[in-house]
């Protein structure tokens, strides 16, 4: 691994990160097949509910076998958690989360009250995993994934799955559940072979800094599991193809990048806007404003935005053409904020940085970040 990688790396050993994009590509395609395969029924059962039932637009099938995928995962990491709170001010911490995103302002408050109660009320002493989750603690789930604010999107979407499960019989879910717990083991032991080598740092990334983050309400954000960046990779990747067609069919084009990729944050002479910051060309080595350029060459507006910005900003506006969103983050916000764009119905791709680094969160000093072009230009064309 080179010294950029914190925890991931998308160029462990390569120049550029160009074989990685190949990688996941085939490895989403083998996971897509063996999910069709272990998890068909279900998902074919699901999507005539939601259409019986027009609870949404019927999406595409491999987003909802990533749903259930995601599912089986979160329980397995986050279930005995969910499983072990008797008592949490879920509402509140769920009410912090929704405020923190609209009012910028008072985040830096709102946040250390988080970190807090996270740590008094999210991490109980005692757990036991608990392979066979009835209906309640699917609901569990649902409020603690909720309430922790980095997995609003997934929560959302599970009680559409909790809704559906109440109209089958016990012994639906009872052999419906066994399935998917095999999925989420044969993804773990698959995933490690074929792109592990893009997050050899994770374990030892928790090992060494788990500590660090206690208190802190970015303590579910960097506390990922390894299994879990796995699972945002193949979920970027799945997503990127599921909108592609809504993204090609927009006209005017935005790219919105994180703050970590400029060089110097602290000399930054961004100017404020309601969309977030726009780069005001301060620094010509500046890996923003090299993107700033590209855009007015090739007809394209760029932003920085700030980690959980609020994202609705981005939905069409009537009478006003669609505008293609093109994203991007590091692994672990990548899925919740592209589900949250779908939600609010913008056309929208995702680039991952090729590594993490901001001050912020990861890096003491920060770390400016980068990505592929050649993967960006192709996302973008
Ligand atoms: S070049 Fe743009 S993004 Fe980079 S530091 Fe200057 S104003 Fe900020």
């Amino acid at each position: 691994m080179n010294s950029e990688a914190i925890t991931y790396s998308l160029k462990p050993s390569d120049k550029n990160s160009d074989r990685y994009f190949e990688d996941i590509s085939a490895f989403t395609g083998e996971i897509l097949l063996s999910l069709e395969e272990q998890l068909s029924p279900v998902v074919t059962d699901y999507m005539n509910f939601l259409s019986q039932f027009g609870l949404e637009e019927v999406r595409t099938r491999e987003e909802y076998l990533f749903e259930l995928l995601s599912f089986g995962m979160f329980w397995k990491i986050y279930g005995k958690a969910a499983c072990a709170i008797r008592r949490a001010p879920f509402l509140t911490l769920s009410k912090m989360a929704d405020v923190r995103k609209r009012k910028p302002a008072v985040k830096p408050f709102v946040d250390i009250a988080r970190g807090i109660l996270f740590t008094l009320f999210l991490f109980p002493k005692n757990t036991v995993y608990n392979n066979a989750p009835d209906l309640k603690d699917v609901d569990r789930l649902c409020l603690f994934l909720e309430s922790t604010g980095e997995f609003r999107e997934q929560s959302f979407r599970f009680i559409r799955w909790r809704a559906f499960l109440e109209t089958v019989p016990d012994s639906y879910w009872e052999n419906g559940r066994d399935s998917v717990f095999k999925a989420v083991d044969s993804f773990i032991e698959k995933s490690r072979t074929s792109i592990g080598e893009y997050t050899a740092n994770v374990e030892s990334f928790l090992e060494s800094s788990g500590k660090k983050y206690h208190w802190r309400e970015d303590r579910f954000q960097c506390g990922r599991t390894r299994e879990e960046y796995h699972l945002n990779m193949v979920g970027a990747e799945i997503m990127n193809r599921a909108f592609r067609k809504g993204y090609l069919g927009t006209g005017k084009r935005v790219l919105l990048l994180p703050g970590c990729m400029r060089r110097n944050i602290k000399d930054c002479k961004g100017l404020k806007v309601r969309e977030g910051l726009q780069c005001m060309d301060c620094d010509s080595g500046c890996g923003i404003n090299a993107l700033r350029k590209k855009g007015l060459k090739e007809n394209f507006d760029v932003f920085i935005i700030p980690h959980s910005s609020d994202l609705s900003l981005w939905a069409p506006k009537p009478g006003m053409p669609k505008r293609g969103v093109v994203a991007v983050a590091c692994i672990p916000s990548l899925v919740e904020g592209g589900w949250e764009l779908k939600r609010y119905d913008v056309c929208a791709q995702c680039v991952l940085l090729d590594f993490s680094g901001c001050e912020k969160h990861w890096h003491k000093n920060g770390l400016p970040t980068r990505l592929n072009i050649k993967e960006l230009n192709r996302i973008l064309n």
